[in-house]
């Protein structure tokens, strides 16, 4: 595997497919820049080198007939731009009209442009060969550092790649990421505990399953907590719960205990009457949640008995809150796993952090720092943890 280090871009031009599907505010500020951050220093070495860059991103989800003002990236050249400290050529005009033809043969050496959305085009999500063909022809290499949408089969994630079979590399965010996830999953130390929570079972069978394969110990928090719970036949008020998963939480909890692996549930919860931060609260047994109230945090005998867990383990994956972490009074339970995932990460653990809720708990206490590593991609983890690649990974490696 060439790494773009070994490789001088001058005068190539080279098309680039980054991650900056950033969160914006109503007034269409950035609200947080990470993606845009991490992409930074592979954007950095090809201007340093002399290439022109031409970069391909995606922003939320169009309907893919055109062009829609809500979805375009114009909102982030700007900031891109001062980041680089150098000016970004866009046009909203879409891919293969004139003006951006144009725009990428005025191209000089170290310049760089950013298309429009390229989820505008039907064709993206597609994989469409001839569309990717065209594409293809616009530059003389590809690479691709958006590990978080490359769990999707699209043409500027996979299909541009096979264009390119000598000439098709990882950037540096897509190195790092493949590097520590290849570490968490081939040469994790043990004991392996697996932290999930989040609103939803729903979203999250898949990876328990295979998460059962490969943990010790796998901790459960957040709204799934509550299906699981009545899985066990107890009462959960109004809490959140997915009666059509009831089921799946049984075969859950049966499949890691032959499996020997210990998974464990709340044995108190932080209960609210309303879902709100200013909510009458109380803390109560797991199985002793009245009608009319609802489970919002993990109690602080299960952030003692988590804790106590996670400073035993020597690899840690962490995904999805354990409460209501945005609001204040329901935020303990997240802070408190937050806080022992990086103190065991100071005794030498190694932990990993994805998926946009838990990262952005990371952060909000400023634990960042204090965690091995924090994966910008929170489908594209889960889905690499469960598969053991992703599309666009093999669409270069292969
Ligand atoms: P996910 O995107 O599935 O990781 O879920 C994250 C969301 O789960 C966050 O917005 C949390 O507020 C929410 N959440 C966590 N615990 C609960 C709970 N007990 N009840 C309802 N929502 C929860």
């Amino acid at each position: 595997m060439t790494s773009i280090n070994d490789i001088n871009f001058k005068g190539k031009k080279v098309l680039i497919r980054v991650d900056f599907n950033v969160p914006l505010d109503k007034n269409k500020q950035i609200t947080d820049d990470s993606r845009i951050v991490e992409s930074l220093p592979t954007i950095k070495k090809l201007i340093a080198d002399g290439g022109k860059v031409i970069m391909m991103a995606h922003f939320g989800r169009p309907k893919q007939g055109g062009f829609e003002e809500d979805y375009s990236l114009k909102p982030i050249v700007g900031y891109v731009e001062k980041m680089l400290g150098k000016k970004v050529a866009f046009t909203q005009k879409l891919l293969f009209d004139n003006e951006v033809l144009d725009m990428i043969n005025s191209l000089q050496d170290g310049d760089v442009m950013l298309l429009e959305n390229i989820r505008f085009y039907p064709q993206e999500t597609k994989g469409d060969v001839d569309f990717a063909e065209k594409i293809a022809a616009l530059g003389d290499c590809y690479i691709n550092d958006a590990f978080a949408a490359s769990h999707r089969n699209h043409v500027s994630t996979c299909t541009l790649a096979h264009f390119f079979p000598n000439h098709r590399y990882f950037g540096y965010l897509m190195e790092h990421e493949v590097t520590n996830l290849q570490r968490l999953m081939r040469n994790a130390g043990r004991p392996f505990t697996s932290v999930i929570g989040g609103a939803k079972i729903s979203s999250k069978i898949n990876i328990l399953e295979s998460l059962i394969d490969k943990s010790d110990n796998i901790l459960i928090g957040g709204g799934m907590v509550f299906t699981f719970l009545k899985a066990q036949q107890k009462t959960i008020g109004s809490s959140l719960c997915e009666d059509d998963c009831i089921e799946e939480a049984k075969r859950i909890m049966e499949k890691a205990k032959a499996k020997n692996v210990s998974l464990l549930l709340p044995v108190d919860v932080v209960i609210a009457d309303r879902f709100a931060n200013d909510a009458n609260r109380k803390t109560v047994s797991a199985d002793d949640i009245p009608s009319d109230w609802m489970g919002m945090d993990i109690g602080e005998k299960t952030s003692a008995l988590y804790q106590d867990v996670i400073m035993k383990s020597q690899t840690i994956l962490w995904n999805g809150p354990m409460g209501v972490f945005e609001m204040d009074n329901f935020a303990t339970g997240t802070k408190n796993v937050a806080l022992a995932v990086a103190d065991a990460t100071d005794k030498g653990a190694f932990s990993t952090i994805g998926g946009g809720d838990s990262v952005a708990a990371i952060h909000l206490f400023n634990l960042g720092e204090r965690v091995s590593y924090v994966s910008t991609g929170g489908g594209a983890m889960l889905e690499y943890i469960e598969q053991g690649t992703l599309p666009g990974i093999d669409a270069i490696l292969k």
